[in-house]
């Protein structure tokens, strides 16, 4: 999602006649684009600000800006406690960047932190380097309020954009050759445009070009339609893939979090979604050590692992974040149990990743070569539908962006070796 914003901000900005440089040293404005999601991801924005310090005293003086979900949460406190940032602006007001940094060059400070229920950034085409893969917002904001949640403070009301400023940028995308795009969300399957949903969406999306394959982030099983699974079955460049978190297998634990399902609603939903798209893979995200979670609870959460044998997940720590209903809960599991239990999900993932990676040993697959491999440059690297790495030998003629069937012979938790057929 931040990857997608800093593109957003890169094209208002180019549109104004900025453009970038690779030398930090060059720089006249450095942006840094943050996120609150949990507390390290912010103690490593202060570390990044101390090692920016120079840039600012010296003969530079840039401008440092402080972006996204931290300029939300921490308004003014960034600029009076860090004295060297001269602006902070939230993920609704990227448009008065510009004036802002007008501003700035005159010495003033600049707040742009108001929240939007309108703003889209619709007719604002992001900065794209040349490539095969692309990301594109399609809604914003959250309104689910999980009570572990910084997002719906950070990034305010959900809101779509419409299908007919996104068809045209598929068609750019078509047009300048990238094939892999992943269509972007806080919850992309609750998606309306006018009443128009997230498979419809999808559908209009695929029919652009069937040679890009289309990828979403994130799905919230709450959103999850029969009609959205059949519009992937239906579609052969909808990505059999869905990213779902589960985040805890303890019913006690998803009611505390608000995540409105039960374990026995996911596991239904996990279900049809095979029978509906023969061959999907999921992968999740999972919370470990959040408030009054007990061994048991843990355990369930491992048994959900082992049930639905995700292809990958992100494991994280309960992070309290001030402002969320659970911050007034207690952060009773100590960090020693926290990090016991994240490195006992860890371990299980990595083994479920193996293990199902094994198990495709013999199959054929159609992968898009991405370049060369990232450790040698005699082998290719290509991913499946399913997301998943695959290393192939480099044999003459073939060409980054190729659709190629390949046999897998070998493969580790992480990467499947393959031949070409
Ligand atoms: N909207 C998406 C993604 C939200 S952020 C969704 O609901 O799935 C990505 C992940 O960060 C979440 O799925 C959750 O697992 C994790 N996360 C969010 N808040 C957190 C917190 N306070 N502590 C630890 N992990 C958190
Ligand atoms: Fe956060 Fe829940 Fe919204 Fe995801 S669905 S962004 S976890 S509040």
């Amino acid at each position: 999602m931040n990857l997608a914003d800093t593109e957003l901000v890169m094209g208002i900005l180019q549109n104004k006649g900025y453009s970038l440089t690779n030398e930090i040293t060059e720089a006249n404005v450095i942006l840094l684009n943050t996120c609150s999601i949990r507390d390290n991801a912010e103690q490593r924005i202060y570390g990044r600000l101390g090692n920016l310090k120079k840039y600012k005293e010296g003969k530079q003086s840039a401008v440092i800006g402080i972006l996204g979900c931290m300029a939300e949460r921490l308004r003014k406190n960034l600029i009076e406690d860090k004295k060297m940032v001269d602006l902070v602006v939230g993920p609704d007001e990227y448009r008065r960047l510009p004036e802002f940094l007008d501003g700035a060059f005159a010495g003033e400070k600049g707040i742009g932190v108001k929240l939007s229920r309108t703003e889209t950034y619709d007719d604002i085409i992001p900065f794209r380097e040349e490539g095969l893969s692309a990301w594109l917002s399609v809604m914003r904001g959250c309104d689910k309020f999980c009570t572990y949640c910084v997002v719906p403070f950070t990034r305010g009301r959900e809101r779509s954009r419409s299908l007919e400023s996104i068809i045209p940028e598929i068609k750019l995308l078509s047009e300048r050759g990238f094939k892999d795009v992943t269509l972007l969300g806080q919850n992309v399957n609750s998606y309306n445009d006018n009443g128009k949903d997230f498979a419809d969406l999808l559908a209009a999306c695929a029919a652009v070009d069937r040679d890009i394959r289309f990828r979403f982030s994130t799905s919230h099983p709450q959103d999850m339609s029969d009609k959205l699974l059949y519009t992937i079955a239906e579609n052969d460049n909808l990505c059999n893939y869905i990213h779902l978190p589960v985040q805890s297998g303890s019913n006690r634990i998803l009611e505390l979090m608000n995540r409105t399902y039960t374990i026995e609603h996911y596991y239904e939903l996990i279900d049809k979604a095979r029978k509906i798209i023969p061959g999907v893979s999921f992968s999740t995200d999972i919370i470990s050590g959040f408030s009054t979670e007990t061994y048991e609870d843990h355990i369930a959460t491992l048994d959900v692992m082992m049930k639905v044998r995700y292809d990958g997940a992100y494991m994280f720590k309960y992070s309290p974040r001030e402002g969320t209903k659970a911050f007034n809960m207690e952060d009773d599991i100590d960090e020693e149990t926290k990090s016991k239990r994240l490195s006992e999900i860890i371990d299980l993932q990595q083994k479920i990743s193996f293990e199902i990676n094994q198990e495709m040993i013999g199959n054929v697959e159609k992968i898009l070569i991405e370049g060369d491999s990232k450790k040698s440059n005699e082998f290719l690297a290509g991913r499946t539908d399913t997301n998943k790495i695959v290393i192939i030998p480099k044999l003459h003629g073939i060409k980054i962006g190729d659709y190629l069937k390949v046999k897998i012979n070998r493969a580790t938790s992480g990467t499947l070796f393959g031949d070409l057929i």
